[in-house]
C-alpha cells in the first residue's frame, strides 16, 4: 500500500523514511536502505543452503557481459554480508567493461582485470552467459577461487526459460540450473531469489554503473520483451525450481554426448552448439 508522508513524499513501508522504490513483488514502498536489506536477505537465503559463504570460501564476483550492472549490485551486497572466518571475496572485470563507483563502495575488494579472447559477435543471451561462466571458471581455477556468484535473477531465469522453450533447442536447458559444481568450484545464480528490476534500481541508486567499450558483447533477447509485455508476469518464483528441474531433466535426457569445453550435454560429439558458436575451445584469458 502506498502512503504519503507529511511532506508529500512516499514513505518506506518498513521504516517510514523517504521511499525511492516500489517493489511490485511484495507491494512495498521501500527506502534505499530497506531495499538493500531485502535484497541482501534474498541473496543470503539463496546462498545459505549452498554454503557458499562458509569459512575458507574464496568467492569471485565476475562483472559479467550478461549484466555488468547487476553484477556490481551483487558485489556491493556481498561486500556487506557476513562471511565465514578466513573467507575472501574479489571482483573480476573484463578489460572491455568500465565501472563507475563514485562513492567508493567497492574499494574494499581486490579487483582483477581480465583480457578475454575471442569475444562473441552475437547478442545471443545463452552465448554470452556461457562465455561469462567459462571465463569466470578459468580465472577461478587460475587464482584458486572456489565459489563464483553470477548475477542471474529470477527475471533472467524466466526469460531464458521462455527463450529456450521458444527455440526448442534442448542444449540450452543446460544453463538453466541455479548452481553447478564444476571441478570443485561452485558456480551459482546468486540473484535467483531477486527480481531484475529491484537489483538494477538498487545499483543505480548507489551510484554504481558499468559501461561497455566497443567490442564488448551485449545480450539481445526477445523473451524480455515478451516478459515485459506480460507486465512482468508470470515470473517464475524461485520456489518453482523443482518444476523447472523436471523440464530441464527431460530436455537434457535426450542428449547423448558431452561438450568437451563446458561439460554440458550436447547433441553432437565434440562441443555443444553454444560453445561452437563462441569458439569456446579457443578461449584464452589474460590477467591485465
Ligand atoms: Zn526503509
Ligand atoms: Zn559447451
Amino acid at each position: 500500500m502506498k502512503e504519503a508522508g507529511a511532506e508529500g513524499f512516499e514513505v518506506c513501508s518498513i521504516c517510514g523514511s523517504r521511499a525511492v522504490y516500489y517493489r511490485r513483488a511484495s507491494g512495498h514502498m521501500l527506502c534505499v536502505r530497506c531495499l538493500g536489506l531485502e535484497l541482501e536477505r534474498g541473496v543470503r537465503g539463496f546462498l545459505r543452503p549452498l554454503r557458499a559463504l562458509r569459512p575458507g570460501s574464496r568467492v569471485l564476483v565476475p562483472i559479467t557481459f550478461y549484466n555488468p550492472i547487476a553484477s556490481l549490485g551483487l558485489a556491493f551486497i556481498v561486500s556487506r554480508m557476513k562471511m565465514g572466518y578466513g573467507s575472501v571475496a574479489s571482483i573480476a572485470i573484463p578489460g572491455v567493461l568500465v565501472l563507475e563507483d563514485p562513492k567508493g563502495l567497492l574499494k574494499g575488494f581486490k579487483t582483477f582485470k581480465v583480457g578475454i579472447e575471442p569475444l562473441p559477435k552475437t547478442g545471443d543471451p545463452f552465448a554470452i552467459l556461457k562465455l561469462d561462466k567459462l571465463w569466470s571458471l578459468k580465472l577461478a581455477r587460475e587464482l584458486d577461487y572456489n565459489v563464483i556468484l553470477m548475477p542471474i535473477t529470477s527475471t533472467d531465469v524466466t526469460a531464458l526459460t521462455l527463450e529456450a522453450s521458444l527455440r526448442g533447442d534442448e542444449e540450452l536447458w543446460a544453463d538453466l540450473s541455479y548452481y553447478d559444481i564444476i571441478n570443485g568450484t561452485l558456480i551459482t545464480y546468486a540473484l535467483a531469489g531477486v527480481e531484475l528490476e529491484a537489483i538494477m534500481a538498487y545499483t543505480a541508486l548507489n551510484g554504481l554503473n558499468a559501461y561497455r567499450v566497443s567490442g564488448a558483447p551485449k545480450p539481445e533477447t526477445s523473451s524480455y520483451k515478451i516478459l515485459y509485455t506480460l507486465k512482468r508476469g508470470p515470473e517464475l518464483e524461485f520456489s518453482s525450481y523443482k518444476v523447472l528441474a523436471l523440464f530441464r531433466n527431460s530436455a537434457l535426457g535426450k542428449l547423448s554426448f558431452k561438450c568437451g569445453v563446458c561439460g554440458s550435454p550436447s547433441k553432437e560429439p565434440g562441443y555443444c552448439g553454444v560453445c561452437r558458436s563462441i569458439r569456446a575451445y579457443d578461449l584464452i584469458i589474460v590477467n591485465l
